[in-house]
């Protein structure tokens, strides 16, 4: 079987090779770390965590190596320290390890490496002086510009042209550009703002800062190697951030620096705009995760599939629980004592589920089939109902869902149901009905049923169990 992603670069869905597959390596621009992430923050990081358990499973764990790099050093963080009043690396390991700590409350795997700007400054610093050296960048007025006529290719990534690249206004003018789209490779630092000493011979005198796009290109170069298989990142870095990337790189090491590059689609808020600090309709997964567990959130994020648009709002939160409960149900019949480790590594993956993930990660047909999965396990009986629940259960697992115990995720109770009844207290009085029937209380267990109605809860028997969903 074969991966097919869309390549941003050839505007294209294309058969992934990768050059080594022993060594596949996988790049995504990381959280600049100043403040706590908004659920459209952990899009990218949700999507391409699941490329990650893709690419894992069809190359091998050993075989996939996947940096996603801390933005450590950039303004808004210094400007976030001055207002604070507190050390820079203070709040940049603080807001770090929250955002680990929320990424594995989504079920995202720990890349394999972490790199930080701030441990690669001499990386930066030879970066920059090769571009020096080649006559891609110039010294003026005390910062290190990356001048863009020196790269015919500038721009083919975005498919923007220089005009409308500065007409789009994301380029910021200044006196000391030659070309209003340079780009900042290296800036001055003031006395209270972090510096390094820069090589005598830059002609520029006294500590300075990496501009943010130097740094993933010299990160990539150091942990991964000069051109990697696949690069990615939000819609919103395409441009300028990859395009500069993609210049810094090629010009200094005159290699491409990504084979592949995919880029998600926005999060919008319902009913309203891309999610953004200036309509105050920013979402935090901190406040998220006091409500819903961390899997409904995954799988919300997950619904759509990457590069699409995805409408954010309680109704798909509410969904989601709903999609997720019902799953739960049905594992809550696997009888797992004769499982170990070893054989569970084995389960196979239905191949709807990895047919739909190796196109261009096609979630919804993903969750589609594990739907039709779970309709056909809990059609079946005994020995052969456990193994198709043990199918779905190692298909959900490879997209990062079902890692809790049915009996535990039914008890994280966060939401209420508008009808009054939560989906674990309809699973209580469905089976005090159970036991109610069985003791022939018919009393008792139209009494149940009536309540059950009463809240728009439709139950159906069938010989063995019973089902229920709302009206
Ligand atoms: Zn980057």
């Amino acid at each position: 079987m074969t991966i097919e992603l869309h390549n941003t670069l050839t505007r294209k869905k294309q058969v992934f090779k990768p050059a080594n597959p022993k060594r596949v390596t996988f790049y995504v621009c990381g959280p600049t770390v100043y403040n706590h992430a908004h659920v459209g923050n952990f899009r990218p990081a949700v999507a391409f965590d699941l490329l990650f358990r893709v690419l894992r499973h069809h190359y091998g764990g050993e075989h996939v190596l996947y940096a996603r790099n801390i933005t450590d050093i950039e303004d808004k963080i210094i400007r976030a320290a001055q207002e604070l009043n507190q050390p820079i690396n203070a709040i940049t390991q603080k807001y770090a390890q929250i955002y680990r700590d929320e990424s594995a409350a989504l079920n995202i795997l720990p890349p394999s490496m972490e790199p930080a700007a701030t441990d690669h400054i001499s990386e930066i610093i030879t970066l920059i002086d090769l571009l020096l050296q080649k006559g891609a960048a110039y010294c003026e007025q005390g910062h290190i510009l990356f001048d863009i006529n020196q790269f015919d290719d500038y721009g083919k990534l975005s498919n923007l042209n220089i005009d409308d690249m500065i007409a789009g206004a994301r380029v910021e003018v200044a006196p000391y550009k030659r070309n209003a789209a340079d780009f900042v490779l290296w800036k001055p630092s003031t006395d209270d703002e972090p510096g390094w000493d820069v090589p005598d011979q830059w002609d520029i005198k006294g500590k300075g800062r990496p501009g943010w796009h130097a740094e993933c290109s010299a990160m990539i170069k150091k942990n991964l190697g000069t051109t990697i298989d696949i690069h990615a990142g939000g819609q919103d870095l395409r441009f300028p951030h990859h395009e500069n990337e993609i210049a810094q790189s090629q010009c200094a090491y005159d290699a491409p620096l990504a084979h592949i590059w995919l880029h998600n689609g926005f999060l919008q808020m319902a009913g309203s705009d891309k999610m953004s600090k200036s309509l105050g309709n920013i979402v935090l997964v901190r406040d998220l995760l006091k409500k819903w567990p961390g899997e409904v959130l995954r799988w919300a994020l997950l619904s759509a599939q990457y590069r699409q648009p995805l409408e954010w709002g309680d109704d798909l939160l509410a969904q989601s629980k709903k999609q997720l409960d019902r799953f739960y149900r049905l594992l809550s019949e696997h009888d797992d004592s004769h499982d170990n480790q070893k054989e569970n590594n084995k389960t196979q993956i239905d191949a709807g589920v990895i047919g739909s993930l190796n196109d261009d990660l096609n979630t919804p047909g993903a969750m589609a089939a594990l739907h039709a999965l779970r309709d056909q396990a809990a059609a079946q009986k005994g020995n052969e109902k456990n193994h198709a629940i043990a199918i779905l259960k190692a298909s959900g697992q490879l997209m990062g869902f079902f890692n809790h115990q049915p009996k535990e995720w039914f008890k994280q109770d966060f939401t209420q149901s508008e009808n009054g009844l939560n989906d674990t207290e309809i699973e209580a009085l469905i089976s005090e009905r159970g036991k109610a029937k069985a003791a022939k209380d018919f009393a008792r267990s139209d009494e149940i049923r009536d309540r059950l109605k009463e809240n728009g809860i439709i139950i159906e028997d069938s010989a063995t169990n019973t089902t229920w969903r709302r009206e």
